[in-house]
């Protein structure tokens, strides 16, 4: 069960940027939740938060029955991709990709098997022997997909995965990742700036401001009551 939640949850940086302001949130195993706002509202926050790549101020943060603020982000069951991709440039697709499970200390047979299965959902086996800088930004993207899911994590998190991509390739990977979402029947938490993404994309969707959630509903429920 990979359920998140959020209990008062609050992020002051150094210089007393409070960045959020008594976040709940209870986030259901196999959702996929948006979180949407403008620049600076906290989003990618709260999502370093659930990672741990950022430490939590204050409040609770669970994963499952388990209580994570102070479990390092590789003892999560979690994976995360970023806007930039932050592939390794001297790595191939392939040492891409199994790095995670390498440092895990999984059996070479299994890692290889478990990166040509994720390779070939994502239609990237032929990049395998490449390295990042030879690939298009869609590919790149595609690696950066297929890093997460070898790990086969309970919980997805997305920080605008697809901003940096053309506005066509963009609408063609929200329908790749909706279909990895069904395909893999595990929760997503994605984070995007842009309304149309998160009206499309979101089972529901948590509106934010300034660090404060105004708003937590179904896509058709936020249209119609804005
Ligand atoms: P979003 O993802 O919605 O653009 P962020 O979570 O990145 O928002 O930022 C929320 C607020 O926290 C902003 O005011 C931002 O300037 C501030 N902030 C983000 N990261 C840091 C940091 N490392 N140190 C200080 N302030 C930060
Ligand atoms: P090492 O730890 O020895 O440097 P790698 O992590 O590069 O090894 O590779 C681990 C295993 O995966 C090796 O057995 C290698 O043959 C295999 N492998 C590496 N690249 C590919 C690829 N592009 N396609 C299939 N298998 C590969």
């Amino acid at each position: 069960m990979a359920s998140v939640i959020l209990k008062n949850i609050n992020k002051v940086y150094s210089g007393d940027v409070l960045a959020v302001d008594n976040i709940n949130l209870n986030i259901e195993d196999k959702e996929f939740l948006v979180l949407v706002g403008p620049s600076g509202c906290g989003k990618s926050t709260t999502l370093r938060m659930i990672a741990g790549l950022e430490e939590i101020t204050s409040g609770e943060l669970y994963i499952g029955d388990t209580l994570c603020n102070d479990i390092e982000p590789k003892d999560r069951d979690i994976a995360m991709v970023f806007q930039n991709y932050a592939l390794y440039p001297h790595m191939t697709v392939y040492e891409n990709m199994a790095f995670s499970l390498k440092m895990r200390k999984i059996p070479k047979k299994e890692i290889k098997s478990k990166v040509e299965k994720s390779a070939k959902i994502l239609g990237i086996e032929e990049y395998l022997d490449r390295k990042p800088k030879a690939l298009s930004g869609g590919q790149r993207q595609r690696v950066a997909l297929g890093r997460a899911i070898v790990r086969d994590p309970e919980v997805f998190l997305m920080d605008e995965p697809l901003s940096n991509l053309d506005a066509k390739l963009r609408v063609q990977m929200r329908a790749e990742i909706l279909k990895l979402h069904k395909n893999l029947n595990t929760t997503f938490i994605y984070v995007t700036h842009d309304q149309t993404e998160a009206m499309t994309m979101g089972d529901r969707i948590v509106v934010m401001k300034d660090g404060v959630i105004q708003q937590v509903d179904s896509p058709r429920n936020i249209y119609e009551n804005p």
